[in-house]
């Protein structure tokens, strides 16, 4: 942390500061410049503290701005963990040379629907299932999701096609029935920020799909991601879905694929895409599918329905099976120009 002082600071209100320092039990060091002074501090700053002291410098006189050197995450930072985290979920890997294919609807709502959509997975070479039971929607009047009873659905229509499962669990209350249920917890979007939620899942020691909040800056997005890691969870995998657009004509979000190149530099963490909701429409999915892959995601999670015209949510995305076939058959492809692969063999 560097402590920049403002202009004409005199030695007073620079000695307090450091006063301020030591009495935190760190070691401050004065770094006198030509037109101001700065103080650095030469200890380790416990994580805990860290925040608190940048606060309470920050007000002091004299002060005119704190500066932080290292990043506030630990847990998911590249700086304490160079390794990438490779993540396997069955046949599902993340983080790994091979990529991981998600697919399925945004909601749960038969069990022919499941049924179905399990096959098509299969069959494009996803190895996980997608499907939401408990949906996080806009209107209360809006299909809210089957709960319980719509894991069930999709347990049984993932095991009898031999793929993995990913729900969203919505309510920290939920985390353990949700967790009984699928094999990874989705948090989604708008709950990226719900820290009792967080705090849940992460002690669940579960694999975590964390998706990125609408308007969450990266550091926001590594930031819930440590409270997953900070409470035990190990298995953790960013899911970039789109942020706020700047234009809602085309497009229901902005798919940002900077953050992956970004977020593959800074943090340790598989990085998948969302192409369905960072998008909003099934014409636009393939293209920002396979532009995810070229520029290093390491999976994609997609929506498609066996029949997109009666979903029951985002029906405007789900991509139709043999769109969904014919994509993952691209991704192969582009998979291959980047040093990676895609589906498993057939
Ligand atoms: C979803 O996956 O169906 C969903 C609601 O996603 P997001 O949280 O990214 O909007
Ligand atoms: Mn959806």
């Amino acid at each position: 942390m560097i402590v920049a002082m403002t202009r004409g600071a005199d030695d007073t209100l620079v000695s307090a500061v450091e006063e301020r320092i030591r009495s935190y039990g760190l070691v401050p060091i004065r770094l006198p410049g030509g037109e101001r002074v700065a103080i650095g501090i030469v200890s380790a700053i416990p994580t805990e503290t860290r925040e608190t002291l940048a606060e309470t410098l920050q007000v002091m006189d004299g002060v005119d701005h704190v500066t932080h050197v290292s990043r506030p995450y630990k847990l998911a930072s590249r700086e304490f963990h160079a390794v990438d985290t490779v993540i396997s979920i069955g046949q599902t890997e993340f983080g790994g040379r091979r990529l991981a294919l998600i697919a399925g609807p945004c909601s749960v709502e038969t069990e022919d629907q499941m049924m179905a959509a399990a096959q098509t997975v299969k069959a494009a070479g996803g190895t996980m299932l997608r499907g939401g039971a408990f949906k996080p929607r806009t209107s209360p009047y809006a299909f809210q999701g089957l709960g319980r009873e719509g894991l069930k659905i999709m347990r049984d229509a993932a095991k009898a096609h031999g793929l993995s499962t990913v729900s969203e669990v919505m309510s920290p209350g939920d985390v353990a029935m949700v967790a009984e249920h699928v094999d990874m917890l989705q948090i989604g979007a708008r709950s990226m920020q719900n820290y009792p939620l967080l705090v849940e899942a992460g002690a669940s020691g579960h694999p975590v799909l964390l998706k990125r909040g609408p308007s969450a800056s990266i550091d926001e997005f590594l930031l819930a991601a440590e409270y997953l890691l900070s409470r035990g969870a190990r298995d953790v995998v960013l899911c970039e879905r789109g942020v706020h657009p700047l234009d809602k004509t085309y497009v229901r979000n902005t798919l940002d694929l900077n953050a992956v190149p970004v977020l593959k530099e800074i943090s340790h963490l598989p990085v998948i895409v969302d192409p369905s909701h960072g998008t909003g429409f099934a014409r636009l999915v393939p293209p920002m599918a396979l532009a995810a892959v070229a520029c290093g995601a390491d999976g994609l999670i997609v929506e498609m329905h066996p029949n997109p015209r009666e979903a029951r949510s985002d029906a405007a995305q789900a991509l139709e099976p043999p769109v969904l076939i014919d994509l993952f058959r691209q991704v192969s492809r582009v998979a291959e120009a980047v040093g990676r692969e895609a589906r498993l063999a057939e």
